[in-house]
């Protein structure tokens, strides 16, 4: 073995290791969470690179977000050093997108093309439908959806199936049509055209194909449970069955993007798409402890039809699962924000090993709340926000015209932003004109005059506006950096100052993030320069006829920053140094955490409101079909499952009696994820549960005010919850048990905090009483 090699495999166990020397052809890594799959892939680039000399040119590491993306690149420097450079690690849409640009003739576009998201996107439904005179006959937001998914699915208007009779099948497949036209006549393409027309490209143009054939000798792929049937079409179109060299790792119970259009039976039915595959199982999981692992396992081991798989740890029990019981969602968060407080007080856990993950967005803002309270730095890892502030918006808007001023979302975007007197009306004609002969908005503006109906004023400033973009189009053709092209936007435009003159403390705060956004292109330019030193070093080693430029060599730094911002992600945001991080359960796969918390266990919330009412109405004749209930909830399993399985040490589950989401008052029961854990992984044995767990017999009249609601006292934002330490008291022992109570009738108890007749006990009534929480001493056995 050569010492680059052992080193490499120093740290593998033997089936980690049997997948990163697996020779060639086709090969699946099936595994639970924390088993190493990731660090197989990282490994297994690099003893490509370095023990088995291919060129890192020729390899295409596939992985979900930017974010996994950066990080794996990151490890690769570290074991490639210079090298890494040359290797593409990238997401499916940014891989495509840097193929299609350089391919972008072959599909109807120029290399300038923009990347439309989904606020342009609906605006272009929007105008399809006013277009063909059928607004009012379905929602634009609906219709956009089935776009979506017919993208994913990898097919085209033509390809859509839509049964005889299917009236509003027809309506999408018309608007379909439609869009797709427009989108073509701007020079533009949405999220899923990047994957779909370059599988129509590959599908279509065999030479092309095969130049990326020829280049990419080896594919791996993260993540792999969660690709839908386009990226997975594009795959075997670049990594053809049977015997290609196509890795792929993943974790069918990790399948969380169903509603992107992800499909498990993709990592199914592998072994069959790639007869001979060889199939590597990792077994041992070394990020969580014992307890932690043994709490996933309970949740994960009631869905149906999984893959057989196993997984240990050997690493300690570890402490109890701590669960926070909470009067409502603000008493939640500040409970949460003081357990981080303690934990990191402790002294073992850092802040930036801790997280918050959340199932809906919504719950977010409490939790910000409570964090600032308590002083704990923290990031939002939401990573769109940035670049979704309406004046960011306007900023990218300015610049993607500028490269591609047939973009007519982005002209109706800033057309009079700043104000600059150019009214709805005039816009009209100027877009009935452009319509009308079948021009855009840019081309239209060429000669306001002609346009019919305007008067002096109205031409006047609509030339003043295209002189504006015709000059900073100009500019940026030449501009040597993004940094400098967004200067002179800024400057010309002069949407800073006009957000300055405002003068008041929000629109200083924009002016601000104009600052940063060109910040953003500054920080580009710098990672760009320092790629190309690399790129240029390395480029002596390759033989002239093969293709090996790097896929983003010619574009120009400006359209390459725009397309590096159209495609950040939910999940991108870098999180700061010595902060919480808080994300979405969906954000948080791949990742790993000293500490997590999930807030929020309870039915409605996680599992989501909309697979809890989908199982209830499933017997229901009259109920919608388009979805399965059973599938429905299975995934919000496998999400609990994923936000188990990222912590090391130490989880936090945490509900709240009543809480206000989306503006409701609601009174949840806890989650049923909650209820399959057993009950010793939060520390309450066998024996408790018989000897310590008789409720006190010695009830007394309940008077009402001895409910959980008052008996606190009137600071009502302190929560009940004490931390892991009083679990052992009558504790979770009682979990099931019914009971009476004299004023709220008969219940079952949920659990419990402290111990004797004093305890506090949350009990779930009957008779729409709902969820209580009442002192023990109040309680008859039921
Ligand atoms: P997920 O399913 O959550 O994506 P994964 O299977 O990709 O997890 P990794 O993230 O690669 O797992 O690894 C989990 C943790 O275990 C990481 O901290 C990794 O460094 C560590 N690890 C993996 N393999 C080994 C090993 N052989 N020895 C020690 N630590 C390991
Ligand atoms: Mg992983």
């Amino acid at each position: 073995m050569n010492p680059h090699e052992s080193a490499l495999l120093e740290d593998l166990n033997p089936p980690q290791r049997e997948a990163v020397l697996h020779g060639d052809g086709p090969l699946l890594v099936l595994s639970g969470a924390g088993s190493g799959k990731t660090r197989v892939i990282t490994r297994r680039v690099a003893n490509l690179v370095k023990v088995r000399r291919v060129f890192p040119w020729r390899i295409l590491a596939v992985t979900f977000t930017n974010k996994a993306a950066r990080e794996m690149r990151e490890r690769l420097v570290q074991l490639l050093g210079a090298q890494a450079n040359d290797l593409v690690v990238s997401t499916f849409h940014s891989s495509a997108a840097m193929i299609l640009r350089r391919e972008a003739e072959h599909v109807g576009l120029t290399r300038s093309f923009v990347i439309y998201d989904d606020g342009d996107q609906l605006n272009v439904v929007k105008r399809a439908m006013r277009e063909a005179g059928i607004e009012q006959s379905m929602q634009p937001r609906e219709i956009l959806h089935r776009i979506d998914q017919e993208k994913n699915a990898a097919r085209l208007p033509e390809h859509m199936v839509v049964e005889p009779g299917d009236e509003r099948g027809m309506l999408v497949r018309r608007v379909y049509a439609a869009y797709q036209e427009r989108l073509r006549a701007a020079n533009a393409v949405d999220f899923g055209d990047l994957l779909l027309l370059l599988v129509t490209l590959f599908r279509t143009r065999p030479d092309v194909l095969e130049n990326y054939r020829r280049r990419f000798h080896h594919v791996l792929v993260d993540e792999f449970q969660d690709t839908n049937p386009v990226q997975y079409e594009l795959l075997k179109l670049l990594a053809p069955p049977p015997s290609a060299n196509l890795v792929v790792v993943g974790d069918d119970d990790q399948s969380i993007y169903r509603w992107r259009g992800a499909d498990v039976d993709n990592i199914l039915n592998f072994p069959q798409q790639y007869p001979g595959a060889r199939v590597v199982k990792l077994e041992q999981n070394y990020r969580s402890d014992q307890n932690i692992l043994d709490a996933a396992n309970d949740v994960i081991r009631r869905n149906p039809r999984r893959m057989d798989k196993k997984l240990w740890s050997d690493r300690p029990r570890g402490a109890d699962l701590t669960l926070l019981l909470n009067r409502d969602e603000r008493a939640e968060a500040q409970e949460v924000a003081r357990q981080i407080l303690a934990l990191q007080r402790e002294g073992l856990i850092r802040f930036s090993s801790m997280a918050v993950f959340y199932r809906v967005n919504a719950q977010s803002r409490v939790l910000e709340e409570a964090l600032r309270l308590a002083r704990v730095p923290y990031t939002l890892v939401s990573g769109r926000s940035f670049y979704d502030r309406a004046e960011v918006r306007d900023a990218a808007a300015y610049l993607r015209l500028m490269v591609n001023p047939r973009s007519d979302a982005d002209l109706l975007r800033i057309i009079n932003t700043p104000a600059r007197g150019i009214g709805d009306t005039t816009v009209e004609r100027v877009t009935d004109h452009a319509n009308s002969r079948g021009v855009s908005l840019y081309e239209a503006l060429s000669q306001p005059e002609s346009i019919p109906d305007l008067n002096t004023t109205a031409v006047k400033r609509l030339k003043g506006f295209r002189n504006l973009v015709a000059s900073l189009a100009t500019f940026a053709l030449d501009a040597k950096d993004a940094a400098s092209a967004v200067e002179q936007m800024l400057l010309e435009t002069k949407l800073v100052d006009s957000l300055q003159a405002e003068g008041s403390d929000e629109s200083q705060t924009r002016a601000e993030n104009l600052r940063e956004f060109l910040g953003a292109a500054q920080e580009f330019d710098l990672n760009r320069a320092a790629a190309a030193v690399a790129a240029a070093k390395n480029a002596a080693e390759v033989p002239p006829e093969v293709d090996a430029a790097p896929l983003t060599a010619d574009v120009p730094p400006l359209q390459a920053f725009l397309e590096q911002i159209s495609l950040v992600g939910e999940a991108d945001a870098e999180v700061g140094e010595g902060r919480v991080a808080l994300m979405t359960l969906h954000a948080a796969k791949g990742l790993e955490f000293d500490a997590v918390f999930l807030p929020g266990m309870e039915e409605g919330v996680f599992p989501h409101a909309r697979a809890v009412k989908a199982e209830a109405m499933q017997h229901d004749d009259e109920a919608p079909r388009d979805t399965d209930p059973t599938e429905e909830m299975a995934e919000e399993r496998r999400l609990c499952y994923v936000g188990f399985t990222r912590a090391r040490k130490r989880l936090f589950v945490s509900l709240a009696q009543c809480r206000s989401l989306f503006g409701e008052l609601r009174y949840n029961p806890p989650s049923r994820f909650l209820q399959d854990v057993e009950p010793k992984r939060f520390g309450i044995s066998e024996q408790d549960l018989t000897t310590r767990a008789r409720p006190p017999s010695t009830a007394a009249v309940a008077p009402r005010k001895r409910t959980w609601d008052e008996d606190d006292g009137p600071r009502i934002d302190r929560s009940y919850s004490q931390a892991s330490d009083d679990m052992d008291g009558v504790g979770g022992d009682v979990r099931g048990m019914r009971v009476r109570h004299e004023q709220f009738g008969l219940g079952r108890i949920i659990a419990a905090d402290g111990s004797g007749p004093n305890a506090k006990v949350t009990v779930e009534f009957g008779g729409g009483v709902g969820l209580k929480r009442v002192i023990a001493r109040f309680l008859m056995p039921g």
